[in-house]
């Protein structure tokens, strides 16, 4: 018989950083991993940007996030070693006359003066792109190396021997009043973080989620020396040494990882609107983000079982909310505070029987 604090069940973004905060905060826990469950963080494009969409709307909460992933990130970097967050900035170019009207009265009515630069000398990007009437630009934008930084904490949870590679199998559960017992292995609690798998549990499986395929190209574009991300409809990514990310689909259809042509032709027949320089295509990534119906997280404790936790619903923004929430979630389990009721799973209790 074994006993620990918590069992975490995934180890893809979101069980990496609850698992490294519990270990950092001394407690004992094993974290099942499925190898053979492709995950979302295992292609992720991993962006952050506090300003989206045609209207140009500050993304929720974005105070609170993006008040603390740069430093949250830069934080982890120092403590596991690694480069994994890069703070690039984000260029968004004006395509016509109009466009560029329409987003010069958005950033005055938004008060996005803070967020949004406007540029009008964009002779930096001329060399790969064509753009001639200036555009948007934002630091506080960038992205996360999220294999890279998941592989990082996986090397800590094996150096803690808190990693077991294997399937984690719902009906060996036992819950008992003040503790669960799996395969012989007692713990006080278990975080459930499978990503779009979750619909396969049991106890989280009545939750609305939403589930989006995505697809990105990862290419090559000869002396690409433009640092910011930039995004016209779809965005283009520099990963360093001439190597860029072209993302993203959506499609709410066909949930496999199956990179498709048409999700290739969507992402080069929209950048190339823009790009003049060639892509010369090296993969084709696919994955299906946990999105949810409300497009807010799944962060909570089962309606029934007082020792069993989800963290999910991370969607298309999971590098931007999972370490705000992350805390949220070890704060309500650790002290009680409460956790922001457009996240918590009691909004949807109604729908358990
Ligand atoms: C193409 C694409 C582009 C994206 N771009 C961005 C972006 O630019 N910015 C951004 O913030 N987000 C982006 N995302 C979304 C981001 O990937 C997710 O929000 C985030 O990675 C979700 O992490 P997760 O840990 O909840 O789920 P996952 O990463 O899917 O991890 C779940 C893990 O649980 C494991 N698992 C499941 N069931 C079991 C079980 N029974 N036993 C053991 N293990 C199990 C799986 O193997 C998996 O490793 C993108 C996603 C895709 C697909």
């Amino acid at each position: 018989m074994k006993t620990y604090d918590f069992i975490i069940v995934g180890n893809g973004l979101a069980g990496s950083l609850i698992a490294n905060e519990l270990l950092n905060r001394g407690q004992k826990i094993i974290v099942f991993q499925d190898n053979s469950l492709k995950s979302s963080s295992s292609v992720a494009g991993g962006m952050v940007n506090p300003v989206t969409g045609k209207y140009l709307a500050k993304t929720w909460l974005h105070e609170e996030l993006f008040g603390l992933l740069f430093e949250y990130y830069r934080t982890l970097e120092n403590e596991l070693g690694g480069s994994f967050f890069h703070q690039t900035g984000l260029f968004r170019p004006f395509s016509n006359p109009e466009n560029k009207k329409h987003f010069l009265n958005q950033i005055e009515k938004n008060r996005l003066e803070d967020y949004l630069e406007v540029i009008e000398d964009v002779t930096e990007f001329q060399k790969h792109f064509k753009i001639e009437l200036g555009g948007m630009f934002t630091q506080k934008a960038g992205w996360c190396d999220v294999p890279l930084l998941v592989s990082r904490i996986k090397e800590k949870l094996i150096k803690n021997e808190a990693l077991i590679e294997e399937n984690f199998d719902y009906s060996l559960l036992r819950t008992e009043e003040e503790r669960v017992n799996y395969k012989n292995i007692f713990v006080s609690k278990i975080i459930f973080c499978e990503g779009f798998y979750a619909s396969k549990n049991p106890y989280f499986d009545w939750l609305p989620f939403n589930p989006v395929k995505g697809e990105t190209l990862i290419g090559e574009i000869e002396n690409y020396n433009v640092k910011p991300i930039v995004n016209q409809g779809k965005w283009l990514m520099p990963l360093g040494n001439n190597k860029v990310r072209l993302g993203a689909t959506y499609s709410w259809h066909s949930l496999d990882f199956e990179p498709t042509e048409k999700a290739k032709d969507e992402l080069l027949a929209t950048m190339n609107k823009v790009l003049i320089s060639d892509f010369k295509i090296e993969d084709q990534q696919a994955g299906i983000r946990p999105a949810t119906k409300d497009r807010r997280p799944f962060v909570g404790v089962h309606p029934k079982y007082k020792n069993l936790f989800i963290f999910n619903g991370l969607g298309t923004k999971g590098v931007s909310l999972a370490p705000y929430f992350t805390g949220q979630l070890l704060d309500f389990i650790f002290y009680q505070k409460d956790i922001n009721p457009e996240a918590n799973i009691e909004r949807h209790y109604s729908l358990y029987s």
